[in-house]
């Protein structure tokens, strides 16, 4: 390549988040909260609902269609306003599935098996595992691409993923001798970057898990989110006073970061108030803190849910405004690698 130095991009934020469920506490700590955070930063902000992703392990459609519908909703309802950010689903704005056909075409068999998301979804079952699912790092990162988005708000998880983003954006500048697509910046942020299982401290909380007892989600009432705490898997030991007193206990380090991203202070700040303290005054403690910061987020969405053509009137709306931005990137694309079209198409 060429000692040009290389292309300036300007900050744009991009993410996603599948309607394969109810939105939990780990998608509204390690990244609903966080879009707000961007969107009031004054960045550009671009916020899908990545239904397309979805699709990649069977979905009843009528629940799909709710799901999508219930997202945007939590989007809305978690401080994500339609005016200010782009806001749609991703099957409304075909250059999602385009580029992603490109990027399989970039992106290499050995650097899809290393991916540990398809190994975990996939489990034993890998030979029954759907092409899509193993393919979805390739249209994760068309989502980000096709905006020439710089930056990532995501919970740890998709870590790797960006990192495959990455090389994809590499290997594609390089082959086609371009600058043509930004590498992405991940911002894994704050004390909530990976919310564990209430039932097993070793695996993440996701809405996918067959046990409902495993998470909060966003449309739990007050009782169901107090009980779901009291029953979370603990230890028999008291708070430490300091974070090395967390040491080899998951879910105790689990529940701490939980209340301090909840309360937008350190995880020493929850130890410096609750060490010493046992589960049954933190338990409590934690739920009351959960149900002051989340109900008004559940009353919202049930208010907005009362009026889905509302709702799919700004996913349109929001896919408009996407299509704007991806069309032309995406048209760039196809004259950098030799697609033809035809005046006018
Ligand atoms: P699924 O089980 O269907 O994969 P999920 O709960 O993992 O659902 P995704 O739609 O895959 O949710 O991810 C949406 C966003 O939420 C991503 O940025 C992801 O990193 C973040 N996220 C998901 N789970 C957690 C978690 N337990 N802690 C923090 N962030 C999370
Ligand atoms: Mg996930």
């Amino acid at each position: 390549m060429s000692d040009a130095p290389a292309k300036v991009f300007p900050k744009r934020v991009f993410s996603g988040i599948q309607p394969s469920g109810g939105l939990t506490l780990g998608n509204y700590l390690g990244a609903l909260k966080r879009f707000a955070v961007a969107q009031n930063e004054g960045t550009q902000t671009i916020y899908c609902i990545v239904d397309l992703h979805a699709m990649t392990v069977w979905q009843d459609p009528e629940k799909l269609r709710h799901a999508t519908r219930e997202l945007a909703a939590g989007f809305i309802a978690s401080g994500i306003d339609p005016a200010r950010s782009v806001l749609f689903n991703q099957s409304q704005v075909p250059a999602h599935a385009e580029l992603a056909w490109i990027f399989n075409c970039v992106a290499r068999m050995g650097w899809l098996r290393r991916m540990t998301q398809f190994k975990d979804k996939a489990g034993k079952h890998a030979e029954e595992a759907s092409v899509g699912l193993f393919a979805y790092p390739s249209l994760m990162a068309a989502d980000i691409m096709a905006y020439h988005a710089t930056h990532v708000p995501v919970g740890e998880d998709q870590k790797q993923h960006l990192e495959l983003t990455r090389d994809i954006a590499i290997k594609f500048n390089h082959d086609y001798g371009v600058d043509f697509f930004p590498i992405v910046e991940p911002v894994i942020e704050g004390a909530a970057t990976r919310v564990m299982s209430l039932r097993d401290g070793t695996k993440k909380m996701s809405k996918s898990d067959p046990s409902d007892q495993s998470r909060i989600n966003l449309t739990d009432d007050a009782d169901a989110i107090a009980a779901k705490f009291r029953k979370a898997r603990t230890d028999p030991e008291p708070l430490p006073e300091t974070l090395e007193g967390l040491d080899g206990r998951a879910e105790a380090r689990n529940l701490v970061n939980i209340y301090a991203a909840l309360d937008d202070i350190s995880p020493a700040q929850v130890l410096a108030q609750f060490g010493g303290q046992g589960f049954g005054v933190f338990k409590p403690a934690l739920a009351d803190l959960a149900v002051a910061k989340l109900s008004p987020i559940n009353a919202e969405m049930a208010r907005l849910m009362q009026d889905v053509a509302e709702i799919d009137r700004i996913l349109g709306n929001g896919a408009d405004r996407a299509h704007a931005i991806a069309e032309p990137i995406l048209d760039q694309t196809r004259e950098i690698v030799g697609l033809i079209r035809s005046r006018g198409r």
